[in-house]
């Protein structure tokens, strides 16, 4: 359209060339043509060069004004950078997404190129095989990972099952799963995970399964002992007391295995619902009875002072909360010898928490030990434990039922002076 009425301009200033040549007979209509129109071509160069200097970065300067035919080639251009940037922006905003999703994988991705060089790795790779942001990038991976195992691995081509590897790091060992993975041609994937957790439970799990067998082990061997014994025994070999006798240590093996039975089914419903039931107990009627039980297990040999706060109650559950306090109670009166004191108070501590803590005389426990006396069947004295009628349950069993009820259980002792054992509860009290 410009260019039409242009070039319409031209002819009739061309026109009007001629008719000033016709009338005046001079040259000076052409002179002024050439003139006006060598304005008008400058001018539209100087346009033109106005849109070429934006055109070199459309999308960080304002469109010129003023450009005359240019006018819609700039919209034009103008349009196609808005398309581009919106483009651009929203290629942008995936590939962030992307990293940020690879990023929040629970399990570590490296990439890596042909030869083991790393390109990228998200956190929980850095995390697996303490990685450096700034110092490994571009580094050999086979250079950083140098288990000769892992390496011969990382040369294969195909890489169909995963490794195991451990990796010990700053005193720790982890247990990962490592796969290569190929992509884009010659590109490399490690994937790792971390194993180190599942593996301690299986680790635990088989202990737990050793001891269980173990315990139980003891008195069915002397249980089928006995009884071998007495089947073997010609009719009168032996007398009545000694059957008698018999009679009886068989008796307390299998009232053992009953009472480890018990204590391993008490366990498992502890760990089966997370939370206690919650009622309210009126708890200085509770520890009166966890009293009288401690009392008779004593049967006078030992020297018992009692604090109990009255009014001071809590929610819970009743025959958990008498479990607990029972097992601090019977191991304090099992483990102090005749004529030992032993002290209970059930009492608000200085912070502020109702506090459960039973004092005794006794054998008392050496540190090493006391962070472990929570784990099941672990005794200081297996000998001693199994003498007293103990399984080495009793105190996990507590600490489960302490968990809880939010509750915590404290333990300091000093060998050959005593022991002191408490459920700190973390719940306010009732009024
Ligand atoms: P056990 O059935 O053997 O008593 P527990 O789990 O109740 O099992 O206790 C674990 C171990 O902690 C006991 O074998 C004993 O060695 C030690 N222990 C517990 N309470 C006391 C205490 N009051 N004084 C000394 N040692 C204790």
């Amino acid at each position: 359209m410009q260019w039409h009425r242009t070039f319409l301009w031209f002819v009739f200033w061309a026109l009007m060339a001629s008719a000033w040549t016709f009338y005046f007979e001079n040259a000076w209509g052409w002179a002024l043509l050439a003139l006006s129109t060598g304005g008008v071509m400058t001018w539209r160069r100087y346009q033109a060069v106005k849109v070429a200097i934006w055109a070199k970065s459309p999308a960080s300067n304002l469109p010129p004004e003023n450009v005359g035919p240019w006018v819609n080639v700039v919209a034009e251009l103008k349009h196609f950078t808005n398309i581009q940037a919106q483009l651009v922006a929203t290629t942008k905003e995936t590939a962030d997404a992307i990293v940020l999703a690879a990023q929040a994988l629970p399990v570590g991705v490296v990439a890596l190129d042909h030869q083991f060089k790393i390109n990228w790795f998200n956190k929980s790779a850095q995390q697996h095989l303490n990685l450096n942001q700034t110092l490994d990038m571009g580094q050999s991976l086979l250079n950083l990972l140098r288990q000769p195992e892992f390496i011969q691995y990382a040369r294969r081509t195909q890489w169909p099952e995963p490794i195991l590897q451990k990796l010990t790091q700053d005193g720790s060992t982890k247990h990962l799963v490592m796969q290569f993975v190929n992509y884009a041609g010659n590109q490399r994937l490690l994937i790792t995970r971390d194993m180190t957790q599942i593996d301690r439970l299986e680790t635990m799990r088989r202990d737990f399964v050793a001891n269980v067998s173990h315990e139980l082990r003891t008195p069915l061997t002397v249980l089928s002992g006995f009884l071998e014994t007495l089947k073997d025994a010609p009719p009168d070999a032996l007398s009545t007391e000694q059957k008698q006798h018999y009679i009886t240590l068989m008796y307390n093996q299998a009232h053992r295995m009953q009472t480890i039975v018990a204590e391993l089914l008490t366990l498992s419903d502890l760990e089966a619902s997370a939370q206690a039931e919650r009622v309210d107990i009126d708890m200085p009627k509770l520890i009166d009875v966890a009293r009288q039980q401690a009392e008779g297990l004593s049967a006078g040999k030992h020297h018992f002072v009692w604090h109990v706060k009255p009014n001071l109650h809590l929610q819970g559950s009743h025959s958990e909360l008498t479990s607990a306090f029972s097992n601090l109670l019977s191991n304090a009166v099992r483990y102090t010898p005749e004529g030992g004191n032993i002290e209970v108070e059930w009492a608000i501590d200085p912070s502020g928490h109702p506090r459960f803590s039973v004092t005794d005389t006794g054998l008392g426990i050496a540190p090493e030990h006391i962070p472990r006396l929570s784990e099941r069947f672990y005794r200081v004295d297996r000998g001693r434990s199994r003498e007293l009628g103990g399984t080495g349950l009793g105190l996990a069993i507590t600490k489960h039922i302490a968990m809880r009820h939010n509750a915590k259980l404290e333990i300091s002792s000093e060998l050959s002076l005593g022991s002191c054992f408490s459920l700190v509860f973390e719940t306010s009290p009732m009024a």
